[in-house]
């Protein structure tokens, strides 16, 4: 696919002079986010639609505590990267959940220790137990990011199985494309069980440099290394992974148990949904860029990464 966004990238490099101050601010956000032991409750969003989103909540239900725990290890392999390019509060983001067009066949994602290894029903005998709850995550992490105000939207193939990856409505060709006109695309997983899942993180595209929107969910969940296996097909093709955490233990029991797996479904969107509002606003100090600069890349990237893809 032609590379639209060639003029757009050669301005980033032309930029680069003004991004060390920004980049500074930058690392020092992460370092007091991550000196956080507890994300900031649900509810407290300083976004201006928390209004909105608090009057929506369920009235009877207690807000559910976000809980670190709750999700498990962060991966055991970690990555270094860093997310420093802006991303403009308009962008669209697009959310799609892992492993959608891939149900009976190779890649249909992870059955769970719960099916796989202490006999329970999948919890829909079409798919998959990790694309049942990828489905939900997916579809509440929009809910909650347009309360939040963001240019939020899902995409779901429409079908379970899609043979041919080059079909049209697979995620990655929705992904290719969309990720080209500059939309941020955001696929939902959730990793095996132990001993062969690594836990929890973001494993960012790797057709453009890791963004803010990558950073902040990095900072939240965990942050697997950027070329994770050699470069999976995903990120090759414009999509940023989040592992939520392995399905097992108490994030399964939790997801399983109807009394709360609202309220886990609500957790999970609710911190996926801050951080990236949170990403959208950390270039607080962008004005020190010029007049239309704004959301440019400040560091040097190729745009000849694309061709990856092919
Ligand atoms: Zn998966």
């Amino acid at each position: 696919m032609p590379n639209h966004n060639g003029g757009r990238l050669k301005r980033g490099i032309l930029a680069g002079g003004a991004s060390i101050t920004i980049n500074i601010l930058l690392l020092g956000i992460a370092t007091d986010a991550e000196a956080q032991t507890q994300p900031p409750e649900i509810g407290t969003a300083t976004v201006g639609t928390a209004t909105k989103a608090e009057a929506l909540a369920p009235t009877k239900q207690k807000p559910p505590q976000i809980d670190q725990q709750l999700t498990g290890p962060r991966t055991r392999v970690s990555g270094t990267w860093v997310g420093h390019q802006s991303v403009p509060a308009s962008t669209p983001i697009l959310v799609m959940a892992g492993h959608a067009d891939s149900q009976a066949m190779h890649g249909a994602g992870t059955p769970g220790a719960a099916v796989d290894l202490h006999g329970a029903a999948p919890m829909d005998p079409r798919m998959r137990d990790e694309l049942y709850w990828n489905r939900l995550v997916r579809d509440a992490v929009v809910s909650n990011g347009q309360l939040r105000g963001l240019n939020i939207k899902a995409y779901d193939p429409g079908t379970l199985s899609i043979p041919n990856a080059e079909d049209p409505r697979t995620n990655w060709s929705v992904a290719r494309r969309q990720s080209t006109k500059g939309d941020y695309i955001l696929e939902i997983h959730f990793d095996a069980y132990s001993p062969y899942g690594f836990g929890s993180g973001l494993i960012p595209a790797v057709n453009r440099m890791p963004n803010r929107l990558d950073e902040s969910l990095a900072i939240s969940f965990g942050r697997f290394p950027r070329l994770f296996r050699g470069g999976l097909g995903g990120p090759r093709r414009g999509i940023s992974i989040l592992e939520i955490g392995m399905l097992e233990g108490k994030l399964e029991t939790s997801l399983r148990d109807p009394k709360t797996r609202k309220a886990t479904i609500q957790s999970i969107a609710h911190r996926i949904s801050q951080s990236l509002a949170m990403g959208m606003m950390m270039p607080s100090k962008a004005s020190n860029q010029q007049p239309g600069e704004a959301g440019i890349a400040p560091r040097a990237m190729n745009p000849q990464t694309n061709s990856e893809v092919e």
